[in-house]
């Protein structure tokens, strides 16, 4: 792997902060990600954010087949000219922005054989809306090893009850479990960024342990009940978008024995999907 300073200054570019180019600068630190996913020879892997193609080079070794999407025009020519480079054939570069990149239709389009793992390395506030967006095409995902800053990690990792656990926290132990994989420091990448970043496997699981009669409905009550997280939830909930009149909120919460006067953040999942079966009914 050539070094990412020696790259850019071969091509005469700079990395650009707000798509968040920070690059993987260690080829063992690379190889040792892509060995932990676990990637199969029969499996296919889209790559978010795939910048130099620090790991779409190990990737491609490991499996059948791997999509590099990647938004900067800047380094298409780049990456498709070190992927030849390292006799790598079977890579296609996708110039997309993730963000408008309907997965849904890519899974059925290009008829994947069994079920993607996505690996991917993307900035802070992207790759929170990417974990919505692989919540909601998991039904063709079967893994995602993606880094992510240290403290959305950590936001990823959490148990109720703390003042890290969320939205995204709750919505994701619905449907997948999530494990560390590895940590990655600043001075691995270049240029060197401000913060450590945490690789996090999430499993998507083919059934939810506690499932929910209407998912999005769900989402939605999480949504709601995270909007105002410092509200208690009677209050978060009658306040939010859902619009529902305070004393049902009370008689739903109850209903799911679940004292209206805690918050949003002492919910475990199983409360969560209770509560969206009490307010249904109610409504
Ligand atoms: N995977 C490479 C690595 O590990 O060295 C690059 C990682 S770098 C942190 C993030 C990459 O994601 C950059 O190449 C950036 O241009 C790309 N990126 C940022 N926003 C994106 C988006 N919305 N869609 C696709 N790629 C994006």
């Amino acid at each position: 792997m050539t070094s990412p300073r020696t790259l850019l200054k071969a091509w005469n570019l700079q990395p650009k902060k707000q798509l968040g180019q920070n690059f993987l600068a260690d080829p063992s630190t690379a190889d040792m990600i892509v060995n932990r996913a676990g990637i199969r020879p029969d499996e296919t892997v889209l790559e978010i954010g795939a910048g130099l193609g620090a790991l779409t080079i190990p990737a491609a070794r490991a499996a059948r087949k791997v999509y590099a999407v990647e938004t900067d025009d800047r380094l298409i020519g780049l990456l498709e000219t070190e992927l030849l480079a390292h006799s790598i054939t079977n890579a296609s570069v996708l110039k997309q922005d993730i963000l408008r990149f309907d997965l849904k239709a890519f899974i059925r389009e290009e008829s994947i054989p069994g079920r993607l793992v996505v690996l991917g390395n993307l900035p802070y506030n992207v790759s929170s809306q990417v974990v919505v967006r692989l919540i909601e095409a998991r039904e063709g995902v079967d893994r995602a090893a993606m880094m992510f800053q240290r403290e959305l990690a950590l936001r990823l990792l959490a148990e109720p009850g703390g003042r890290d656990y969320g939205r995204l926290t709750a919505m994701l132990r619905y449907c997948a479990d999530v494990e560390p994989l590895a940590r990655v420091n600043a001075p691995l990448f270049y240029p060197r960024p401000k913060v450590d970043s945490e690789v996090l496997m999430i499993r998507f699981r083919e059934t939810p342990a506690f499932p929910a009669e209407d998912e999005g409905f769900l989402f939605r009550v999480i949504k709601a009940a995270f909007g105002q997280r410092r509200k208690n939830l009677k209050n978060a909930l009658s306040g939010s978008d859902l619009r529902i009149p305070p004393d049902t909120a009370r008689a739903a919460l109850e209903a799911a024995g679940i004292d209206p006067i805690r918050r949003a953040e002492t919910l475990t999942v199983p409360e969560f999907v209770e509560l969206s079966h009490r307010i249904q009914e109610l409504r």
